[in-house]
């Protein structure tokens, strides 16, 4: 057994305080995968600072026509928020596409950033992993890889990131914000996860006494032309293979703006920014969306199981792009 302190922080210079002064303690909120990795003894945190109680649990307008997410609003309370849904649908659906209503409602949406890789070996201590134990070597890069990255991988470390809110959230360009004992700062969506290059036990810029308190969702929300497509080995219950958070802002037919973000395809959100840019000015047609999704995959890289889903992303790209191209919000 593994024995651990408790500590329930009530605002957040206190919880702060809490991690300072143990470099080797955790927050926990939802617990949703800190309990799982704590059970697999992949994590051995000797402090837990639970947080629960910060005040960070509201969903806010922002003064410039944005919505501020609080980091311990639960997923299933952001999918299900109005302004959420009437602005940002494509937030709503990727989150509701992702795990299961009771894990919905008990994960917090600061956790859901924070969520570590599905990796089979990374929860499996009798392997060898670079995540989990440095310099230990890759058991997935010659072993069954099928759920693993095709874009962004290092010889150290294939792992996919695992969040469907996320994908979206990198569409949408959100800003991260997150306080310290350094004070108050923003991160930008692309650069809150890393690629795993050499030193894949790292899997965000947050610094160790870095809390994040909310998320910011910009004015612009795509309602319009929108889509959220996942590609998974069955309905419901079940990481992406492959997903895409597509959102295009149309004057006609012709394309005006293209966010695409992948999921399941690398260590974090996947963008392209020379792929969206493709179709910038063009017409919204299923030739001009095949050369993007063809210039997405252009660099990608299969393991062996998991070379199918190369294709699979070229055409997942294609087709939430085509449906992105025809929604229309009615009400
Ligand atoms: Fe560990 Fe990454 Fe290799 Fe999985 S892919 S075994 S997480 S180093």
């Amino acid at each position: 057994m593994n024995s651990f302190s408790y500590t329930r922080a009530s605002d957040v210079s206190s919880a702060l305080r809490a991690v300072t002064a143990d470099r080797d303690a955790v927050f926990i909120a939802g617990g949703t995968n800190l309990i799982d990795l704590m059970k697999e003894n992949v994590a051995r945190p000797p402090h837990l600072v639970d947080i629960t109680r910060l005040p960070l649990n509201r969903i806010e307008e922002l003064p410039e026509g944005g919505l501020r997410l609080g980091a311990l609003v639960t997923n299933a309370d952001t999918a299900y928020n109005a302004e959420v849904e009437r602005r940002y649908p494509i937030l709503s659906r990727a989150i509701l596409s992702g795990a299961s209503a009771q894990l919905r409602n008990m994960a917090t949406n600061g956790g859901n950033l924070l969520q570590r890789t599905r990796c089979y070996y990374f929860y499996d201590t009798a392997t060898p992993c670079n995540k989990r134990d440095p310099g230990a070597g890759c058991s997935a890069i010659n072993g069954f890889n099928r759920i693993h990255a095709i874009l962004g991988a290092s010889d150290q470390c294939i792992a996919v990131h695992p969040s469907d809110m996320c994908v979206a959230l990198a569409a949408l360009e959100a800003v991260v914000r997150v306080t310290g004992k350094d004070g108050e700062r923003t991160i930008p969506f692309a650069d809150f996860h890393r690629l795993p290059g050499d030193t894949p036990n790292i899997d965000t810029t947050l610094r160790p006494d870095e809390l994040v308190t909310s998320i910011d969702l910009p004015r612009k929300g795509f309602a319009d032309h929108y889509a959220y497509l996942k590609v998974r080995d069955r309905a419901s219950y079940a990481f992406a293979l492959v997903s895409v958070a597509a959102a295009l802002e149309l004057d006609g037919d012709t394309i005006t703006e293209t966010r695409l973000a992948l999921g399941g395809v690398a260590h974090k959100p996947w963008r392209d920014a020379d792929a969206e840019a493709m179709l910038n000015g063009i017409k919204a047609t299923k030739d001009h969306f095949d050369a993007v999704g063809e210039a997405i995959v252009r660099s990608a890289r299969g393991f062996g199981h998991n070379t199918f889903k190369i294709e699979l992303a070229r055409r997942a790209v294609v087709r939430a792009l085509q449906h992105a191209a025809r929604v229309r919000r009615t009400s």
